[in-house]
């Protein structure tokens, strides 16, 4: 455990070691073993850390068979010195999720004796699956107040190396999942529990907590929630889409919900009206198509071909034309990109037999089509 540095000291940033070896593993990518280090492999639900050795990028870090392996992006040169430097802002803010994780689940504990099954610490949110099937809002309040309490008692955080006979003193959280090596992570009189990541030195420095989102699972109930600089960048960002939607609206943010209920409830209402202006419009054009329709061979016909119109409201207009002067036929084409589509309409007196004349019409386009004998409608593609 001594070559772990980030065990000794949590905040080493930088340090001067010795490379062990330097080789490829079965996918070919290029690791490197030191005799210390202070990158963190993933593990515990912590990711691991990035960062540079002797200038190469450190891409990801991985404990394998108890060897913590560097993959590098290029082979090092030399092995007798090695500078590394990890990312520090990545490595705090792995340090603030994870140490919020734990102060969050000791609340949901020590408030309503509700435990958590698993942590994510993810790029963008943090999320914990508590076993529950019932949580109420105002319980994620009081568990959210209760974290944030902690953080501001800026409570010192102790990490200890335990034996099995030791850690039977302490009232821990959870089973440890180890028999060796044991290491307890530490908030006094507040949380005791079994843990290999690396927190930051007292509770303070988790700045703040905040639950996001509260979602039900198959039998447990998952909390998205961030921590430290997280809060203050989603409060940026948040904050700015408010701003934008304050001038849009031209409403101050107390009355935004009032005034994107009253911009949805107008524009539902304008939907109508337009509707209302559609249906007499047609009114108007079929009053307007019937005058010039012709009177051939005893047949009273109005044919007429339109670019790119929609062949539902295209029988919406021949059935008008038909209610109002019952002895017309309509024939209708429509030519769009999608190809050429027909309607023909019968009046109640019409004579026409529309099924045969769509029939014959049907495969100088080379459609198909069907329907009664009064109206048809085909399309071509
Ligand atoms: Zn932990």
């Amino acid at each position: 455990m001594n070559e772990r540095l980030f065990y000794q000291d949590a905040y080493i940033e930088e340090f001067q070691t010795r490379g062990i070896r330097q080789q490829q593993d079965q996918k070919g990518n290029t690791y490197v073993v030191l005799e210390q280090t202070a990158f963190y492999p993933t593990g515990g639900g912590q990711p691991f850390d990035t960062g540079i050795l002797n200038g190469i990028e450190v891409v990801n870090v991985e404990e394998v068979e108890g060897e913590i392996r560097h993959f590098v992006k290029e082979p090092l040169s030399r092995l007798d010195l090695i500078k590394g430097k990890i990312n520090w802002d990545r490595r705090f803010d792995h340090m603030q999720q994870h140490n919020g994780q734990h102060i969050l689940t000791a609340s949901f504990v020590e408030l309503f004796e509700i435990v958590t099954v698993s942590f994510h610490l993810g790029r963008e949110f943090c999320t914990i699956d508590l076993n529950t099937e019932n949580l109420s809002d105002d319980m994620v309040l009081q568990a959210e107040r209760r974290a944030n309490e902690i953080i501001l008692e800026n409570r010192q955080i102790e990490t200890k190396w335990v034996t099995m006979e030791e850690a039977v003193n302490y009232t821990l959280r959870k089973q440890l999942s180890v028999s060796e090596n044991i290491r307890l992570v530490i908030i006094p009189e507040f949380d005791y529990n079994g843990c290999g990541g690396i927190h930051p030195s007292s509770t303070g420095q988790v700045q703040a907590l905040k639950v996001l989102n509260m979602e039900r699972q198959k039998k447990n109930i998952r909390l998205q929630f961030i921590c430290g600089n997280r809060v203050i960048k989603q409060f940026h960002h948040k904050h700015k889409v408010l701003q934008d939607l304050n001038k849009l609206l031209s409403s101050p943010e107390q009355e935004m919900t009032v005034a994107v209920t009253r911009l949805l409830q107008n524009g539902k209402h304008q939907e109508k009206i337009i509707e209302g202006l559609k249906e007499e419009l047609l009114e108007y054009e079929a009053r307007e198509l019937l005058k010039q329709s012709i009177f051939k061979n005893g047949f009273q016909v109005m044919g007429k071909v339109f670019q790119n119109r929609n062949v539902k409201e295209l029988q919406k207009l021949a059935k008008i034309m038909v209610n109002i002067d019952a002895g017309t036929e309509v024939f209708f084409i429509t030519e769009s990109e999608g190809g050429l589509q027909f309607v023909c309409v019968r009046g109640a007196k019409g004579k026409l037999n529309m099924k045969s004349i769509a029939a014959q019409i049907l495969p100088l386009i080379n459609g198909k089509g069907g329907g009664a004998n009064q109206q048809h409608k085909a399309a071509v593609h």
